[in-house]
């Protein structure tokens, strides 16, 4: 069983059309926050998050994203988009 955060504030947003069902984010949810049906992932239990970063991380296609703690997995995905920009030059 695991254990529920703070009701309704957790900053997940999960934008299904991008969703291309690897299931991912299923897999690396160490909170069950995340199922797979039908080939795309659903939120079941979003008061679960307690926003390690770990499924915005793993998402291939860039489907979720959600403010982990404060500032370090901001930091990284920040210098990534960053590098991948100067890639793009
Ligand atoms: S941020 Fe962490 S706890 Fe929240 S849904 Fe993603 S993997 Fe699960
Ligand atoms: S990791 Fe991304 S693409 Fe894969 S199932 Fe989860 S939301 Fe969909």
């Amino acid at each position: 069983m695991s254990a529920s955060y703070l009701k309704n504030v957790a900053s997940l947003v999960f934008v299904q059309e991008e969703c291309v069902g690897c299931g991912m984010c299923y897999e690396v949810c160490p909170h069950g926050v995340f199922v797979l049906l039908e080939g795309k992932a659903r939120i079941a239990l979003p008061d679960n998050c307690m926003e390690c970063g770990a499924c915005a991380v793993n998402c291939p296609v860039g489907a979720i994203a959600v403010q982990a703690g404060v500032g370090c997995l901001t930091a990284i995905v920040n210098s990534l988009l960053r590098g991948r920009k100067a890639n793009g030059r």
